[in-house]
């Protein structure tokens, strides 16, 4: 059944993606960048953490580094060169004044159109949905908002940065309306992109391979809209 409109990214020149992990883009969402980026479209990533806490056998020191390095891989797959990853505590992030002060900074320097992230229920798809990314949407509704007040964060509007207004909010997995349209060839640049993440998921062993996890969500979001492959999110217009 055909529920969901097709997003149509056309003025979208910039998109800013912000979430709290390295993996997080790599469920779907990165095969949307791909798709985006092959269009002419400009795509920054925004993690808040380097994801040191997040690989049991190893110890944040290490997995801090090779999280952020295989994230970069990752990144270079779907034609991403512009990555930063701020020092906020893996697994502790907070929906706090000062992750909104970091995120509003990000957004009044990349000048994004649309800003993607996830969903900050704690019921997502897949179960209850982690800390971090409660926390991140959470910070993330609220700093785009922050970003376009000029009397917040003040100290940040000097040496040309000014507030912003960003148009679109994306938001995974969170009730979809909308379902962005990805290409074949942007499906198969999404499952590579989330294979780079290969020490990160040779931890996993129940972990679906990254083929059939990315193909899953692209096929029923597809479904959903009407198209071969489809990311489901909900589009919010900022007001
Ligand atoms: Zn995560």
């Amino acid at each position: 059944m055909t529920t969901l409109e097709r997003f149509d990214p056309t003025g979208i020149q910039r998109v800013l993606c912000i979430v709290a992990h390295p993996d997080d883009m790599e469920y779907g969402g990165s095969a949307a960048v791909a798709e985006w980026t092959a269009q002419g479209i400009e795509v920054s990533y925004l993690l808040l953490t380097a994801g040191e806490a997040g690989m049991r056998g190893v110890a944040p020191e290490v997995a801090g580094p090779l999280r952020a390095a295989e994230q970069r891989a990752a990144c270079d797959v779907v034609g991403v060169t512009d990555l930063t990853i701020l020092d906020l505590p893996d697994g502790l992030v907070e929906h706090s004044i000062e992750t909104r002060r970091r995120i509003a900074h990000a957004i009044r320097q990349a000048r994004p159109d649309a800003i993607f992230t996830m969903t900050w229920d704690l019921e997502a798809g897949w179960g209850l949905n982690h800390a971090d990314h409660r926390a991140t949407g959470l910070a993330v509704v609220d700093a785009i908002r922050d970003a376009d007040n000029p009397w917040l964060f003040r100290e940040q509007l000097t040496d040309g940065l000014t507030e912003w207004k960003t148009t679109w909010l994306l938001a995974t997995a969170h009730r979809p309306d909308h379902a962005i349209e990805v290409s074949e060839r942007a499906l198969e640049l999404g499952i590579a992109s989330l294979a780079a993440h290969r020490e990160y998921l040779e931890a996993l062993p129940d972990h679906p391979t990254p083929h059939d996890l990315v193909t899953g969500v692209l096929t029923g979001g597809g479904e959903q809209a009407g198209l071969p492959f489809a990311l489901p999110v909900h589009a919010y217009r900022m007001g």
